[in-house]
C-alpha cells in the first residue's frame, strides 16, 4: 500500500497462511474461506480505492457461533482481523491487512425479526440499510438514516461508522436509531448491548461501539428502530447566484427554527455532473442548488414551505421549483444520490472529504477551498449535507499522472485542518480509518487519544482487531500513560510504532 504507514507485517503469521487458513476452513467450512489470490482480489480495497491491500485470507462465516470461534483462534494466535461489511466506506475503515484476516460479514443477511408494536426491527448486519426500509414500507414504516450508499452499504457498517444521510438533519443519526446490538469480542464472547427499551442500566456502551470502526468486536446482530412514514413530503429547489448566499440562507432557514427533513447543497460542478449523468431536472445557470425537504402533516408542510420561500428570497434566490408529484420529488432526490457516481465522470479520480464545520462558517470555508483549488492546480466539486455543516469536497485528480495523488492528499488535509480550525471536526459520517488517521492529532492532544486508546485497550488488549485504522501512533496498553518523550528520545525503543 503506497503513501500511507501500516503496521508492519508480522512474518510469522505470514509464514503460517496456509496452516492458518485449514484452521479457519474447519470453522467455516465448505466456501466460507478465501485464500487464492484471484478469489481474494475483490476484497483488496473498500470505497476509498487509492489504496489497497491483498488479505492473508478472506472468511465469510454465516453465524455468530463462527464467528465466535473465528476471533477466539485469531486471539489465541495473534492475527489481526478486519471486520468488512460491504466495502463501501470512504475513509479505508475495511482496507485489509497483509498478515489479517479479513471477515467479510455478507452472509448475515436475514431479517431476523419485524416488531411493529415496539416500533423495532432486528437484522442480521450484512442487510443492506434500504433493505430494512424495503422490510416495513408495506406497513408504512421506514428506517430514517439514509446513506447515499443506502442500496449497498450494510447496517453492521453502518453501526460501526455511525453513518448518516440526507433525513439525518431532522431524525438522527444511525446512533440516534439503534437500540440494540449483538457483538463479539476478540476473545470470541459474545456480548448483547441494548435491545427494544428505551434506556440500558450502566455506561453507555452501545453508544461506545455505535462509530468504533470495526475496532472493538464484530457486530453480528443489530436492532433499530423504525419510524412511521410522515403523511406528506415535498421537496423544494433554490438557486444561488453564489454558494455563500446559498450557505447563508441554510444558516437562516435553521436559526428560523425550522427543522427540515433534508438540506443538502451542491456547486456548480456538481450540479452540471449530476444533471449530465440522470438528467433530474436541475437549473444549470446558478452557482449553488439547495434542496430542502419538509415533512409531516399536509398543512404544515405547505406553510413551511411558504416560510422557506421567504427566507431563501431573502437571502437571494434566483430560481425556485417545489415538487408537485412524489415522482418529481423523488428525482430532485436521485439527483443528490447520485451525486457521487456523477463527479465519478468528470475526472479519472477524486478524493471524497468527510469534514463538519459550524454552520455560519461555511461561506468562509468555501472561500478558503477556493484559494486552495487554485494553489494545488486541482479542481473541487462540493456536496454538502448542508443542514448538518457536513462538507463533502471531492477532489478531482488523475492518478496516473506522477504526484497528483500526492497534491490531492495534501489538499485533502488542509480542507481538513480548516474544518477543526473554524470550530468543526474531522468527520461527519464516513469515519476516520486509514484516511483521516494521522490528521488525529490535529484535533486531539496526546492525552485525548491516550484515553481513547485505553477504551480500545480494555476490549482488545493486543490490538488484533483493525490495527492501523483510526489511531495515529498504537502505543501498547502497558504503555498507555506512561509516555513522555524527550528530546525525540523514545522510551521503549524497541516497541513497534508506524
Ligand atoms: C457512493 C457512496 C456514497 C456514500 N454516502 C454516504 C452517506 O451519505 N453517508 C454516510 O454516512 N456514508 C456514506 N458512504 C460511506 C459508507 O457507505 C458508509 O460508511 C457505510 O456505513 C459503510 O458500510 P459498509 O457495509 O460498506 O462497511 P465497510 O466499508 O465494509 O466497513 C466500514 C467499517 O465498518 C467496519 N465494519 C463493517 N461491518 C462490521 C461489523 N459487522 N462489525 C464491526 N465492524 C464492522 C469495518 O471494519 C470498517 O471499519 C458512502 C459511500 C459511497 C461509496
Amino acid at each position: 500500500m503506497s503513501g500511507l504507514k501500516m503496521p508492519a507485517p508480522n512474518s510469522g503469521v505470514l509464514a503460517r497462511r496456509a496452516e492458518i487458513a485449514r484452521a479457519l476452513s474447519a470453522i467455516v467450512p465448505g466456501e466460507g474461506v478465501v485464500s487464492t489470490q484471484d478469489g481474494m482480489r475483490p476484497f483488496e480495497t473498500d470505497g476509498l480505492t487509492a489504496y489497497r491491500q491483498m488479505p492473508l485470507v478472506v472468511v465469510l462465516p454465516e453465524t455468530t457461533e463462527q464467528v465466535s470461534k473465528v476471533l477466539r483462534y485469531c486471539h489465541e494466535n495473534e492475527i489481526p482481523v478486519v471486520p468488512r461489511g460491504s466495502g463501501t466506506s470512504l475513509s479505508g475503515g475495511a482496507i485489509p491487512l497483509e498478515d489479517g484476516v479479513l471477515l467479510a460479514m455478507t452472509r448475515f443477511n436475514r431479517v431476523l425479526e419485524i416488531d411493529y408494536e415496539n416500533r423495532a426491527v432486528t437484522v442480521q448486519p450484512g442487510v443492506t440499510n434500504l433493505a430494512v426500509t424495503k422490510a416495513v414500507s408495506e406497513k408504512g414504516f421506514y428506517y430514517a438514516p439514509d446513506p447515499s450508499s443506502q442500496i449497498a452499504c450494510s447496517i453492521g457498517g453502518n453501526v460501526a461508522e455511525n453513518s448518516g444521510g440526507v433525513h439525518c438533519l431532522k431524525y438522527g443519526l444511525t446512533a440516534n436509531n439503534l437500540l440494540g446490538v449483538e457483538i463479539v469480542l476478540i476473545s470470541g464472547e459474545v456480548v448483547r448491548l441494548g435491545g427494544k427499551h428505551l434506556d440500558s442500566e450502566g455506561y453507555d456502551l452501545l453508544g461506545l461501539v455505535t462509530g468504533s470502526e470495526g475496532l472493538l468486536g464484530v457486530v453480528t446482530e443489530v436492532t433499530v428502530r423504525i419510524l412511521q412514514s410522515p403523511e406528506t413530503a415535498r421537496a423544494v429547489l433554490f438557486g444561488f447566484d453564489t454558494s455563500e448566499a446559498g450557505g447563508a440562507a441554510v444558516a437562516a432557514i435553521i436559526a428560523a427554527g425550522i427543522i427540515p427533513g433534508g438540506m443538502e447543497m451542491m456547486d456548480r460542478p456538481a450540479i452540471h455532473a449530476t444533471e449530465a449523468y440522470v438528467g433530474a431536472g436541475y437549473p444549470l445557470d446558478v452557482e449553488a442548488l439547495l434542496i430542502v425537504e419538509l415533512d409531516g402533516p399536509k398543512g404544515e408542510v405547505d406553510h413551511l414551505i411558504g416560510e422557506v420561500e421567504k427566507i431563501a428570497s431573502a437571502c437571494g434566490s434566483v430560481y425556485v421549483r417545489v415538487s408537485q408529484t412524489e415522482a418529481e420529488r423523488a428525482a430532485f432526490w436521485l439527483g443528490r444520490k447520485a451525486a457521487f457516481p456523477a463527479v465519478g465522470r468528470l475526472a479519472p479520480d477524486y478524493l471524497c472529504m468527510d469534514g463538519t464545520i459550524p454552520r455560519k462558517t461555511l461561506p468562509q470555508v468555501l472561500a478558503a477551498m477556493r484559494e486552495m483549488s487554485v494553489h494545488y492546480g486541482l479542481e473541487v466539486a462540493n456536496v454538502f449535507h448542508a443542514g448538518d455543516g457536513n462538507l463533502h469536497p471531492l477532489i478531482l485528480y488523475d492518478a496516473n499522472i506522477p504526484g497528483q495523488l500526492d497534491k490531492a492528499e495534501a489538499f485533502g488535509a488542509d480542507i481538513l485542518k480548516l474544518c477543526v480550525k473554524v470550530g468543526g471536526v474531522l468527520t461527519g459520517e464516513h469515519g476516520v480509518g486509514i484516511e483521516k488517521r494521522d490528521l488525529m492529532g490535529e484535533m486531539f492532544d496526546d492525552i485525548d487519544l491516550s484515553h481513547q486508546q485505553r477504551v480500545k485497550c480494555a476490549f482488545d488488549p493486543q490490538h488484533l482487531l483493525n490495527p492501523g485504522k483510526m489511531f495515529p501512533v498504537l502505543h501498547r496498553c502497558a504503555e498507555l500513560g506512561r509516555m513522555h518523550v524527550h528530546k525525540g528520545q523514545l522510551p521503549h525503543p524497541d516497541l513497534p510504532r508506524f
